[in-house]
């Protein structure tokens, strides 16, 4: 290290702070001088700041990825530090679930509003699946991050709360990724009986799941034809009935996340937008 030094600082804005910080972890005396005066104490307080010299100070703020990863790499404790004092990790790639959670958990009510969206259906099979694993990474990532704590989690959302992120958040997926398996066992089954199945599954396990499979999927089918109905597509019902080859698909992208979440867990799979738009023949506009 070359000889310590007397630093001043003018500005305590994120480049002042980040400087002062970088030089005095060199060793350097630094001393901050802000125009704003401050009191310093607990991370909430800054709420209540008056930053005239930044008048953007209250809007909420994102670290750009390239000031995310400086901090990983240059001020790891920094990081942890804005994360235990509120900060969101945006590693998650279904923010808008974790955020839904981490409101729920701080006392907000957050609900579905009652509305048509009319965002068209993603049409492509590629371009499906890359969406659907994006959002059942998501969906593990939430679910791992807050069952870091269980019992916490348990008390900050109560029991139903507790038991509906588990079947939402941890099923969906695990259900993706079981499907398969349990299609393979049942075409098994019925074309050679093996006893290794039987073994698995007991007589209450063989007619719950009996139930399940009929009727669970029978009322899939249906709701999927009901809705094409009042929803004015007709057309779509006929598609509706293939409701279990759906399933399938969703199975690939389940497993394509789950190896997308040990290889590339923040890797953001993009959704081509605007296919039925393009498919369209030149000057005619999308139906509103
Ligand atoms: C509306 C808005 C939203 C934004 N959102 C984001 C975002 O989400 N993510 C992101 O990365 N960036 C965002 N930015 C940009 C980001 O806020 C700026 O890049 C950043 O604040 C610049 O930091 P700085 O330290 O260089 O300057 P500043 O933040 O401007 O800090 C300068 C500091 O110096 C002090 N000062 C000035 N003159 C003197 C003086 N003579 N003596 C002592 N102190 C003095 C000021 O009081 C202030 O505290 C946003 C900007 C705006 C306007």
């Amino acid at each position: 290290m070359t000889r310590s030094l007397d630093i001043v600082v003018l500005g305590g804005g994120v480049a002042g702070l980040a400087t002062a910080l970088a030089l005095g972890r060199d060793g350097h005396r630094v001393t901050v001088v802000e125009r704003d005066g401050l009191e310093l104490g607990e991370p909430l307080a800054a709420l209540e700041w008056e930053r005239h010299g930044i008048p953007h100070f209250h809007q909420p703020h994102a670290f750009t990825p390239r000031g995310r990863k400086e901090l990983l790499t240059t001020f790891p404790d920094v990081y942890e530090a804005l994360l235990a004092a509120g900060a969101w990790d945006a590693h998650n790639v279904t923010e808008d679930a974790d955020l839904g959670v981490r409101m729920h958990r701080l006392g907000y009510r957050v609900q579905v509003l009652d509305s048509v969206t009319e965002e068209e259906a993603n049409s492509d099979f590629v371009n499906w699946v890359q969406q659907r694993s994006r959002w059942h990474k998501g969906y593990l990532q939430t679910w791992l991050v807050h069952m870091r704590h269980p019992l916490q989690l348990w008390r900050d959302l109560g029991t139903k709360g507790f038991v509906t992120f588990n079947l939402f958040l941890g099923g969906t997926p695990a259900l993706a990724l079981v499907n398969p398996v349990l299609w393979v066992m049942t075409i098994w089954w019925f074309v050679s009986k093996p006893g290794w199945i039987l073994a698995l599954f007991p007589a209450p396990l063989y007619y719950a799941a009996v139930i399940c499979f009929v009727f669970g999927n029978l009322v899939c089918i249906y709701l999927n034809v009901v809705t094409a109905r009042l929803g004015g597509h007709p057309e779509l019902v006929g598609i509706a009935i293939l409701t279990p080859f759906y399933w399938l698909i969703m199975s690939i992208a389940a497993v394509k996340a789950v190896w997308q979440l040990a290889s590339k867990p923040q890797f953001w799979e993009k959704t081509v937008h605007g296919l039925h738009a393009h498919a369209r023949p030149a000057g005619q506009r999308a139906p509103k």
